[in-house]
């Protein structure tokens, strides 16, 4: 049997990259009748009909599972934002943080039209911002060519979703990591007309030093309200060390006494910023669900 990776799937066939060559493989009838259906990141095991096609027998154990856009065993999101044109919307980027963390991803900030900022201020405030979270943060300018080792470096031998609003230059920084390589632009992945239907897809682009990006942008559906409202603070990395330390044990960190969370936010471990958004997601979370 042979193993490979799907990197597309289309009306119900998949194409199964193994070595250097791309399969188009049914699924066995079993995944039906278990309701299983593979997805685009799926590690599978496959047998050849003839040169070319076949049909795949055994999905591998999934690491994890994106929603949107459907893709298996991502692993890891860069969320894009601009240092300027369009100006960075930071309440976006809190969200598309929070979004990550709840989908278990490894998360990596990537500011990109760092050659606009022109006296480096854009770039002390997001440090400033951040400093705590532990997020590896990338400045990147795909005008200048900064920072596009650090993006290769993160995206090496794992499979990536980029986020970010359109405009902020995702598809540029693909294009200077790999110039055969192109992130659709905008938040439409290609569509493909079959009949009176347009259907989108996902595929997965093989990077040439080792790993893959998912061609359509990540966190695409930016609503948080499925989320607990008290599993919010757990999102945010740098509360985590206080979270067991509130006088309350349901502390939501916003008017109890003793908030181990408002203590380290007075002295500055935690962002004024970050503690606003973190707040305002928690109030439009208990505010929708109450309706
Ligand atoms: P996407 O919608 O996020 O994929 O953004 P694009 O890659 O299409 O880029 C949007 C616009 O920003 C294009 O006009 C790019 O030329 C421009 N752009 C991309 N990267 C940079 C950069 O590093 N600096 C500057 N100044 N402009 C950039
Ligand atoms: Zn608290």
């Amino acid at each position: 049997m042979k193993e490979g990776i799907i990197v597309k799937g289309i009306g119900g066939f998949y194409y199964i990259k193994c070595g250097d060559n791309v399969y188009e493989c049914r699924a066995r009838g079993i995944f039906r009748k278990k309701n299983i259906k593979p997805l685009v990141g799926d590690y599978v095991k496959f047998t050849l009909n003839n040169e070319n096609s076949g049909v795949i027998e055994e999905i591998l154990d999934r690491k994890s599972e994106l929603l949107r856009p459907p893709v298996a065993n991502v692993e890891h999101a860069i969320i894009v934002f601009a240092a300027k044109n369009p100006e960075p919307n930071m309440i976006l980027l809190d969200k598309m943080l929070v979004l990550g963390e709840v989908a278990g991803l490894k998360l990596t900030i990537c500011i990109n039209k760092i050659d606009l900022d022109e006296n480096g201020e854009i770039i002390k405030k997001i440090q400033s911002i951040y400093k705590n979270t532990g997020y590896n943060i990338i400045f990147s300018s795909t005008k200048n060519d900064l920072g596009i080792d650090d993006i290769k470096n993160v995206l090496k031998n794992k499979i990536t979703v980029f986020a970010g609003p359109s405009g902020v230059g995702k598809s540029s920084i693909l294009n200077a990591v790999q110039s055969n390589l192109k992130l659709k632009t905008g938040d439409i992945s290609r569509k493909i007309k079959r009949g009176k239907h347009t259907t989108r897809h996902t595929e997965l682009l093989e990077l040439d030093f080792g790993g893959w990006v998912v061609d359509t942008p990540g966190f695409t559906s930016l609503n948080i309200d499925f989320i607990e409202s008290e599993k919010i603070a757990e999102c945010f990395p740098e509360f985590r060390k206080y979270l067991d330390e509130c006088k309350f044990t349901d502390c939501m960190h916003i008017n109890e006494p003793d908030c181990k969370v408002k203590e380290a936010l007075d002295n500055g471990f935690i962002s004024k910023q970050r503690y606003e958004n973190y707040v305002s997601f928690v109030k439009q979370i208990l505010e929708n669900n109450r309706r």
